[in-house]
């Protein structure tokens, strides 16, 4: 179709990157990547990539602005939380349009978030920050409980957990000073890492907005309903579901608050992926991340640029390369099928061996793809420590309803086989 070339910024080289591929091979759009794990890329995407380190943000940018001296890219994506701060620096030293680099330095950090929140006027919970080597004695006092402590910059509810006394909220800070310790945080330098955040537990339904920003303008892509309940003491997402069953009122004010929210961040252009509880004092955001939904989670969403039944059906990662070629997306909407993914939750923790029952669970009416992503004979660790799942299920019904059915059901006929990992002791 066009010839033209994506920058596209990422820390994993899995599944999501491989959906990218297809799209662009679909478009005929050449795809450029910008990582720091070039080495493990697949052909043929590694021959032209070009490594960059996200801790060493002033030097990347320079690498990847001199690599493009000669073919600029006529867009850029970012895949991922850290990416999405790289990226928008990119698009300002590149001259293409993005979020202002401020923006996603703020969105990526859940207080900046909080601050930049609570002056525009918008629904906030109480808060305050902490340095993970103060002594909290009197900050535990005043703490409004129940409340929720949690790492500044991390994502996917890792490290986030709910306290509900003072006991408890001394507990979670040792155990997350002694999470931010561990090398996977600690290789990504961030100072971030140094500090956590407490605010007070904001009960009531969960919703997870995608939705794609045009210079400004504001598109809704999907709203999901996260329909089982997230009440702590960890954040474990499972199912989501679209479209929502939440009345088109309630509806209504996630958008405008996700708008409002993404306004007073500074969000600009490109994709967006918010966050937001609701209860009735309102619409809490709880963030707004400049990029898209992670994971293999955005299979759960097929477009159509028109009602037309003939019309084909687009992905995500479609739309938003198109959108980063400066294409009109606006004409397309979520198919009219509810649809939904669950991402299977780690029970504990040992060597993930083997699953059994995928076939039946595959049989289920209304479950288009079990796919487990848990390696065999790896190390596998559940939230709130954990980062990973076990794999995703998804399914597709005329009703939402059905979608949760048939995602539970296909849950129930998996089984996984998990080892004790075998402490070595020494004589
Ligand atoms: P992450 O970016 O790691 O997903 P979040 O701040 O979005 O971190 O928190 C992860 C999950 O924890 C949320 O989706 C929500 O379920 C829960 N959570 C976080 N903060 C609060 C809060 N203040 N009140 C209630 N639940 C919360």
């Amino acid at each position: 179709m066009s010839g033209k070339r994506v920058l596209l910024v990422a820390t994993t080289v899995g599944y999501q990157i491989r959906s990218f591929g297809d799209a662009a091979t679909r478009l005929g759009v050449r795809l450029v990547f910008a990582s720091d794990r070039c080495d493990r890329l697949d052909d043929p995407w590694w021959d032209g990539a070009i490594p960059i380190r996200f801790h060493d943000e002033a030097q990347s940018v320079a690498a990847v602005v001199e690599a493009c001296a000669d073919t600029p890219p006529d867009g850029i994506v970012a895949v991922g939380d850290r990416p999405a701060v790289m990226a928008a620096k990119l698009a300002e030293a590149l001259s293409l349009p993005g979020h202002p680099p401020q923006a996603a330095v703020v969105s990526r950090n859940k207080l900046m978030t909080r601050e930049v929140l609570r002056a525009a006027g918008l629904h906030t919970p109480w808060f305050e920050s902490l340095s993970l080597d103060s002594d909290v004695s009197e900050l535990a006092q005043r703490i409004p409980y129940p409340a929720v402590v949690k790492p500044l910059a991390l994502s996917g509810s890792r490290g986030v957990v709910r306290v509900n006394n003072v006991d408890e909220f001394r507990s979670a800070i040792d155990w997350l000073r002694n999470l931010l310790q561990t090398p996977d945080v600690r290789i990504e330098r961030d100072e971030a890492h140094e500090s956590a955040l407490v605010e007070s537990f904001i009960p009531g339904a969960e919703y997870a907005i995608e939705g794609l920003l045009t210079r400004g303008r504001f598109q809704l892509l999907a709203i999901f309903d996260k329909p089982d309940p997230l009440d702590g003491p960890f954040f474990e997402e499972t199912i989501y579901r679209t479209p929502s069953v939440a009345p088109p009122a309630v509806q209504q004010r996630i958008v405008v608050a996700v708008m409002e929210a993404a306004a007073a961040i500074g969000l600009h252009h490109g994709a967006v992926h918010a966050e937001c509880r609701v209860n009735e004092d309102g619409v809490y955001v709880l963030e707004v991340a400049a990029r898209p939904i992670g994971g293999l989670c955005s299979k759960a969403l097929r477009f159509r640029a028109s009602r037309s039944a003939l019309s084909e059906e687009t992905s995500l990662e479609e739309i938003l390369l198109r959108h980063a070629i400066g294409d009109d997306v606006s004409m397309y909407a979520r198919e009219p099928r509810a649809s939904g993914v669950m991402m299977i939750p780690i029970p504990r923790r040992g060597i993930y061996r083997r699953v059994e029952g995928l076939e039946a669970a595959q049989d289920v009416i209304g479950v288009g793809e079990v796919k487990i992503t848990a390696k065999p004979d790896a190390p596998i660790l559940p939230l709130p420590e954990g980062r990973s799942y076990l794999g995703f299920i998804f399914a597709n019904a005329t009703e939402p309803s059905g979608v949760d059915q048939a995602l539970r059901e296909a849950h129930s006929r998996l089984h996984f086989v998990i080892d004790r990992e075998v402490a070595l002791v020494t004589p």
